[in-house]
């Protein structure tokens, strides 16, 4: 009985250590505008956009994928908002979105 609670104990402490290991391994930093742009969206997720929603949305924006006229429940001070916000914020490299409207 005490071998089966030493062995599911080591068991347990070597499947954390894959886990540790491969997140550290397969972490993908995130584009710190991503949250920013998130925020100005509607946040409505109902993907009228064309994305699986607006997360994805963002990420179609700052690829230069995506309108900023694709989200339909975004007026045009959002779009606005969105626009300013980009124009301020360059990526790591000082290049800017080029926003589609
Ligand atoms: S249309 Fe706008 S609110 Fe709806 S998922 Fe796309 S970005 Fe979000």
């Amino acid at each position: 009985m005490e071998i089966v609670i030493i062995l599911a104990a080591v068991i347990s402490v070597v499947l954390a250590l894959l886990l540790w290991g491969a997140s550290v391994i397969l972490y993908v930093e995130e584009d710190p505008r991503l949250q920013g742009v998130i925020d100005l969206l509607p946040n409505q997720n109902c993907g009228l956009c064309g994305n699986p929603g607006c997360k994805a949305m963002a990420e179609a924006i700052l690829n230069e994928d995506a309108k900023l006229s694709q989200c339909k429940p975004g007026d045009q001070e959002m779009r606005e908002d969105i626009r300013d916000y980009l124009a301020e914020s360059p990526n790591e490299a000082g290049e800017f979105v080029k926003v589609k409207m």
